[in-house]
């Protein structure tokens, strides 16, 4: 691109670069005191069962309202709080926050559902993350069973042997554990019968056009089939028509997710959502 866009052209570039670089380092120095200043939230987003349109959980997702820079979007926050480390504590009052909200949730006797957190790479990576979990179930006395931790594909296969260890250690626990993001990564599928997983999540790039895209509704078929061979439950992420949620249904997928039933809601939407409903989404049967 430099080399062909003449002077201005690499000026264009150099200056793009300054405004990258700017920006990163403006949120990185805010981030770093993110904590400390309150500016973080979780928002929660049911995930319901197929079968009997039951709330059976809600995926914990980070919201960063930073007061000099407005809302920031995990996805542009979390790889630089990968970069500097700053995920370690971020991560761990993600999960601390999670589990304190869902505890709390079931002591307002609200139906009880599970949580699902979303793990980083280098979190997954660390030494004793089995051990934080164990000490924040403890804490903040959230049954076990109702904390799901989910992995993406690609932090599984940089070390396979040590993945298939670390989630040994964390399956011991008794927590449930998801791949997320499933399909976009470089898995191979002879591996996944080695990580003792309950659940994948089909990612929301195929559900998208599931409908229209002979391939992605092939894609998820296979993913839903492999699951389901292996003895794995399937959440289909990204749910946002009918004509998806009648094509999940018809191939079986156990759970679904998106914007068709909730967008990830604030704590207190969610309690509401939870008390009006009693727990459950209608959802109407597909005709086949
Ligand atoms: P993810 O774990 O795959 O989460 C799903 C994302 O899809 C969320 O975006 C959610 O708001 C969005 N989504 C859900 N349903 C729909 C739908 O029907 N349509 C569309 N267009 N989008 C939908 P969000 O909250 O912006 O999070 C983006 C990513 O940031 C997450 O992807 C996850 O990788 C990461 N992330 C979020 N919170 C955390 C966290 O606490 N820790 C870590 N390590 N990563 C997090
Ligand atoms: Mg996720
Ligand atoms: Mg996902
Ligand atoms: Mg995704």
């Amino acid at each position: 691109y430099v080399k062909h866009a003449g002077k201005n052209g690499y000026e264009l570039f150099v200056k793009s670069m300054n405004v990258v670089a700017k920006r990163r380092l403006e949120l990185e120095s805010h981030l770093r005191h993110a904590i400390a200043e309150n500016e973080l939230s979780l928002n929660y987003q049911p995930q319901i069962e197929m079968n009997s349109g039951k709330i059976v959980g809600v995926e914990a997702l980070l919201r960063w309202n930073s007061k000099q820079l407005g809302f920031v979007s995990p996805v542009e926050f979390i790889p630089i709080a990968e970069e500097t480390g700053l995920i370690a504590p971020i991560g761990e009052w993600v999960m601390r926050e999670a589990c304190r909200q869902t505890r709390q949730w079931q002591l307002e006797e609200l139906p009880q559902i599970r949580v699902a957190v979303n793990l980083s790479v280098r979190q997954f990576a660390k030494q004793n993350l089995e051990k934080l979990v164990y000490q924040v179930l403890l804490d903040t006395g959230l049954p076990v069973h109702c904390l799901e931790l989910e992995i993406t594909e690609n932090m599984l296969m940089d070390d396979v042997d040590g993945s298939v260890e670390t989630l040994h250690r964390l399956k011991a626990l008794g927590v449930q554990l998801a791949i997320d993001d499933f399909g976009t990564g470089y898995s191979s599928l002879s591996y996944l019968k080695r990580f003792p997983i309950d659940r994948l999540k089909v990612d929301r790039s195929f559900i998208t056009h599931v409908t229209t895209d002979p391939g992605d509704a092939s894609v998820t078929q296979a993913i839903i089939a492999v699951a389901h061979n292996l003895g794995l439950s399937v959440t289909a992420e990204g749910v946002e028509d009918e004509s998806q949620l009648a094509f999940l249904q018809q191939h079986d997928c156990e759970e679904v997710q998106g914007y068709l039933f909730s967008r990830p809601l604030s704590a207190d939407d969610l309690a509401g959502l939870l008390r009006a409903s009693n727990g459950y989404m209608p959802l109407k049967k597909s005709e086949h």
